[in-house]
C-alpha cells in the first residue's frame, strides 16, 4: 500500500518543522547527535515498515480475532512478523538513552514514529505502546536489579508489557480495586486476584510477558491510597534477565470486541493456585501515582491513535470523493451533462473539512503534548521545565479526550462521505470507526476524564496552570494579530479564554461546597476548553501558513498553506462558538441533568 494512505507526508514535516520547530530540540545537549535528516530517516523507516508490515494485516486482524487453541491464544502470523520488524529497528527504544542501546529521539519525533504504525495498524501497535510504557514505568520506580532483569527484554522486544487495573467491580472506581498482595519472608509478595479487559495479556508473540499490576498489600489503607504496583511476570526471571519457570498467572478467558480485535483482551486470574508472586515497584501504597506516569503517557498515545484512526479515514474519504462521480450542481437536471466528482458539491466539503479540522488539528495538539515532555525533560532551566509539566498535566485529559471523540466523528463522516459503500465491510472506514470506539473509554473513559479537568486540573496549584495555558494563548494572539488575514480570530479566541477563566472562578466555590453539582456539566466543560484548545492550536498552524505563504515555492505548497487558512476559519466560525453557550449554562448551575430523577426515565 501507499505510505501517503497512512499521513499527509507534507502535513507531518509541517506539523514537526514549521509549527514546532523540532530542530530547535537539536540545540539541546541531549539531541545534540541528531538533525533534521536523522528525524527524517527514523521517519522513514518507521513508515517503511508501518505500510509494508503493519497495513497489509490490519483487515484480516480484525476479521480473524485472537482465540484459543489447545488453551493456548492463537493470532494471525503476520502479527509477529510486524512487531518483529519494529523491535529489530530499534523502534521500542527510540526515546531510551543511547548506552541503553537507544536512539535518544525526542519524544517529538517518536511519538510521530508511533502515528504511524497506529494509522497503519492500531491494534498490532498497541502491543508494541503498552510495551513501551511499561519499560518507562520499571525504568523510572523500579530498583537496579529489576531494571536489570526486565528492561533488556522490554527494550528488545524479547518481553512485552502490560498494564493491569481492571477488575470486575472496579473500573473507572480504582478505589474499589480488590487484587492483594501478601509479604513473603524473601522479600517478594504472593498476588492474588481477578483482572479483566487486560490487553495483550496473554500471546506468544514474545518470550515473556511481564505485567504491571495495581494491587493492596495486607492492612493497606482503603481507597487508592492504599494501592501498591507489582511486576507480575507470567514466567519467572532470574537475575541474570533469563526466563524461568511459570508464574502463577492463568489466563481465564478472551473478550470479543466491536473493535480493536487484533490485540488480545484477557481476563487474568492471579494466583489461583496460590504460588503467582509479584515485586513490588517503587514505595508501599504510592501503586497508583506509578501508574499514572504509565497511564499519563498512554494518555497521548491514545489520543494520537484516535487522531491517527481519524485521518486515515479522512485521507480515505478525500480519495473516495475525488474519484466517485454522483449528480450535478444544484439547478442542473440535465442527465446528459457529465456527473461531478462527490468533492464539488458544498454539502461534501462540509464533511471533508471537518474531518479535515478535526484531525489535523487534533494531530497538531499531541505532537505539542509530545513537544512538552521533551520541554519537562531538556528544557533551557528549571523554571521553563516546570512550566512544561505543569501545562502538560493541564492538558493532558484534553489530549486523550477530544481526539476521542472528535476523530470519531471524523470517521463517522467518512462513512457518510463514502454512502452505502461505507456502511459495507468491503471499504475500511467502518472498522476505522468501530477501532475508534474504543477510545473514549479507555484509559480513563470521557466521562471521569472531564471530571478531572474541571475538580482537579483547572484548579491545580491555585489556578496556576490556567493562567499559565492562558499566557501561551496570548503569545500566539499577540503574534496573529500582526497578519491581517488572522486578526478576525483573536477576539473569538479570547472571549472563549476569558469565559472559561470565569466559569472555573465561578465554579470553584461550588465544587468545594457541592461537588456533585460542581461536577454535574463537567462534559460540557471538557467541550468547551477542548473546543478553545484546538481553536488554540488551528491558530498555531494558522500562524504558520501566513508566514510561509508569502514565499511558498510550488503551487502544491501554495494549496497547501490556503487548505489550513480555511480549516482555521472553519474551526473559528462553525466550532469554537459552541464553547460560550456551554459555559454559560456551567456558570448558571445548570443542573436539568442533575435534577432528572432515576424514576423519571
Ligand atoms: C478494549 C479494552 C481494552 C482495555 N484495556 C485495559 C488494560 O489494558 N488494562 C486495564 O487495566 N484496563 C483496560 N481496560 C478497561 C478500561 O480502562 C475500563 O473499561 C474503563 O476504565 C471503564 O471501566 P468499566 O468498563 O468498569 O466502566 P464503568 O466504570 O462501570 O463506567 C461505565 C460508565 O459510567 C461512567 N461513570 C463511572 N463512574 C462514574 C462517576 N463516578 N461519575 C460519572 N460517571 C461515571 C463512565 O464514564 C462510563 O461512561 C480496557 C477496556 C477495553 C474495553
Amino acid at each position: 500500500m501507499s505510505s501517503a494512505e497512512l499521513v499527509n507526508p507534507r502535513d507531518l514535516s509541517f506539523q514537526l518543522y514549521e509549527v514546532l520547530d523540532a530542530q530547535a530540540l537539536n540545540r539541546r545537549p541531549r539531541y545534540a547527535e541528531h538533525s533534521r535528516e536523522t528525524f527524517d530517516a527514523a521517519l522513514e523507516t518507521a513508515l517503511q515498515i508501518a505500510s509494508e508490515k503493519f497495513a497489509p494485516h490490519n483487515h484480516l486482524a480484525d476479521e480473524n480475532e485472537p482465540h484459543f487453541v489447545d488453551g493456548r491464544v492463537q493470532i494471525v502470523r503476520e502479527v509477529q512478523e510486524a512487531v518483529q520488524a519494529f523491535c529489530a529497528a530499534g523502534l521500542q527504544s527510540a526515546t531510551a538513552d543511547y548506552e541503553c542501546g537507544g536512539m535518544q529521539l525526542p519524544e517529538l519525533v517518536a511519538e510521530a514514529c508511533w502515528a504511524l504504525f497506529q494509522s497503519a495498524n492500531i491494534a498490532t501497535t498497541s502491543y508494541l505502546g503498552l510495551t513501551a510504557s511499561n519499560a518507562n514505568v520499571i525504568e523510572r520506580f523500579g530498583t537496579p536489579a529489576q531494571r536489570r532483569k526486565y528492561l533488556p527484554g522490554l527494550r528488545a522486544g524479547r518481553f512485552f508489557g502490560t498494564m493491569v487495573l481492571t477488575e470486575p467491580q472496579a473500573g473507572s472506581s480504582l478505589s474499589d480495586l480488590l487484587a492483594s498482595a501478601t509479604p513473603l519472608a524473601d522479600g517478594r509478595y504472593a498476588m492474588r486476584g481477578q483482572k479483566i479487559f487486560i490487553s495483550g495479556g496473554d500471546h506468544e508473540l514474545a518470550q515473556n510477558i511481564v505485567h504491571l499490576v495495581l494491587a493492596r498489600i495486607a492492612g493497606a489503607p482503603p481507597g487508592v491510597k492504599g494501592l501498591s504496583l507489582f511486576t507480575v511476570p507470567k514466567f519467572h526471571v532470574d537475575d541474570q534477565g533469563q526466563v524461568g519457570e511459570r508464574n502463577d498467572v492463568a489466563l481465564a478467558g478472551l473478550i470479543h470486541k466491536c473493535g480493536w480485535r487484533g490485540t488480545t483482551s484477557t481476563m487474568l486470574s492471579f494466583g489461583e493456585h496460590g504460588r503467582c508472586i509479584g515485586e513490588l515497584v517503587g514505595q508501599p501504597h504510592e501503586g497508583l501515582a506509578c501508574m499514572f506516569h504509565m497511564m499519563n503517557e498512554a494518555r497521548i498515545g491514545v489520543g494520537t491513535g484516535a487522531v491517527m484512526l481519524g485521518y486515515r479515514g479522512y485521507l480515505a474519504a478525500l480519495r473516495y470523493a475525488r474519484e466517485r462521480p454522483q449528480g450535478r450542481r444544484p439547478g442542473n437536471k440535465n442527465p446528459r451533462e457529465p456527473q461531478l466528482a462527490l468533492i464539488e458539491h458544498a454539502d461534501v466539503r462540509r464533511m471533508l473539512l471537518a474531518q479535515k479540522a478535526y484531525v489535523e488539528g487534533a494531530f497538531a495538539l499531541c505532537l505539542y503534548a509530545a513537544r512538552l515532555v521533551d520541554e519537562q525533560r531538556t528544557g533551557e532551566d528549571a523554571a521553563a521545565r516546570d512550566d512544561a509539566g505543569l501545562l502538560l498535566d493541564l492538558l493532558t485529559p484534553v489530549v486523550k479526550s477530544w481526539p476521542s471523540q472528535y476523530c470519531l466523528e471524523a470517521n463517522s463522516l467518512a462513512i457518510q462521505v463514502h454512502g452505502g459503500y461505507g456502511y459495507t465491510r468491503d471499504f475500511p472506514v467502518e472498522q476505522y470507526w468501530r477501532d475508534n470506539r474504543l477510545n473514549m473509554i479507555h484509559e480513563g473513559t470521557h466521562g471521569i476524564q472531564a471530571m478531572d479537568l474541571l475538580g482537579r486540573k483547572a484548579l491545580m496549584k491555585d489556578g496556576a496552570a490556567l493562567a499559565l495555558l492562558g499566557r501561551a494563548i496570548g503569545a500566539t494572539l499577540a503574534e496573529a494579530n500582526g497578519f491581517e488575514r488572522l486578526r478576525e480570530y483573536g477576539p473569538a479566541l479570547l472571549r472563549a479564554w476569558d469565559a472559561i477563566v470565569r466559569t472555573v472562578g465561578q465554579l470553584r466555590p461550588v465544587l468545594a461546597q457541592d461537588a456533585q453539582l460542581g461536577l454535574a456539566n463537567a462534559s460540557a466543560f471538557l467541550d468547551a476548553f477542548g473546543n478553545t484548545i484546538l481553536a488554540w492550536t488551528w491558530l498555531r498552524q494558522a500562524l504558520a501558513a501566513a508566514r510561509a505563504l508569502p514565499r511558498a515555492a510550488s503551487a502544491e505548497d501554495r494549496d497547501f498553506y490556503q487548505g489550513k487558512l480555511q480549516a482555521c476559519r472553519w474551526f473559528f466560525r462553525w466550532e469554537l462558538p459552541r464553547a460560550e453557550t456551554q459555559l454559560a449554562l456551567l456558570r448558571d448551575l445548570d443542573d436539568t441533568t442533575l435534577a432528572m430523577a432515576p424514576a423519571w426515565f
